[in-house]
């Protein structure tokens, strides 16, 4: 891999990809090739191993089924604690990011053990189902606009010490235990609950990711119109009374 290339490694298609999940992969990809950066996208199926050498890893969510069937095998094969021992980025969603987790609680209603990436434990929710628009303020540290999402999970997360909420909800639920927090991240792992794509309606997040790997402070701006009138749609959207 040459120093201008990107390895961007998306887990378990064939799994984890609800919602449109893999437009966070498409996101990536074209914001790294706009400030003319090679990609190398990989997109590992759950019968296939997992590289050690990527820069970015994808997560997407998935109902209860294929979420536990995903926690077994990335757990039988280590290689994402492997990658992120190496540095490598993570962003999860949803069932991915409770799988990266301590354990979540799976379809047959047993704890499923997960990969301790992040010091977070999900339950199953006692109430209703999390379902709808969400808009939260970021992490302050990591300086970026307010975040637009869509969430639907049963599951709540609740969290350790060494993890920090992503974000804070203006709407919607969240990690879903009352809180207020929304998501967690950790040094190089992120988690949170947004579908949407999330990196589609929050494009400055994918740019994080590009510049952690990159271990740069900035890249060169690109025309965001777009997804400043889709932010500013989904905010009115969001907010608007019914
Ligand atoms: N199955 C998990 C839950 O309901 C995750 C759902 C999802 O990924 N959308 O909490």
């Amino acid at each position: 891999m040459s120093d201008a290339s990107l390895r961007l490694v998306w887990i378990y298609p064939d799994l984890l990809s609800t919602y449109g999940d893999q437009g966070n992969a498409l996101v990536v990809e074209r914001r790294a090739r706009q400030r003319g950066l090679g990609v190398q996208r990989l997109d590992v199926r759950s019968d296939q191993p997992i590289p050690t050498s990527g820069d970015i890893y994808l997560i997407g969510g998935g109902e209860d089924r294929p979420q536990r069937l995903a926690a077994e095998r990335l757990l039988r094969d280590g290689g994402l604690n492997r990658a992120v021992d190496n540095g490598a980025i993570v962003f999860s969603v949803c069932a991915g990011y409770q799988i990266l987790g301590h354990e979540f609680v799976n379809d047959l209603g047993e704890r499923s053990a997960g990969l301790g990436l992040l010091d977070v434990v999900s339950t199953r929710g006692e109430a209703e189902r999390c379902v709808g628009d969400v808009l939260a303020d970021m992490d302050e540290n990591l300086r970026l606009p307010q975040l637009t999402g869509f969430e639907n999970h049963q599951g709540v997360t609740h969290l350790g010490p060494s993890a920090r909420p992503l974000a804070r909800v203006r709407l919607g639920q969240g990690n879903g235990t009352g809180d207020g927090t929304e998501g967690a991240w950790n040094d190089t792992v992120f988690g949170t609950y947004m579908h949407g794509p999330v990196l589609a309606r929050n494009p400055q997040i994918a740019d994080l990711l590009i510049k952690l790997s990159l271990d740069v402070n900035a890249l060169p701006p690109v025309d965001d119109r777009w997804y400043e009138a889709l932010r500013q749609e989904r905010i009115a959207a969001a907010t608007q009374p019914v």
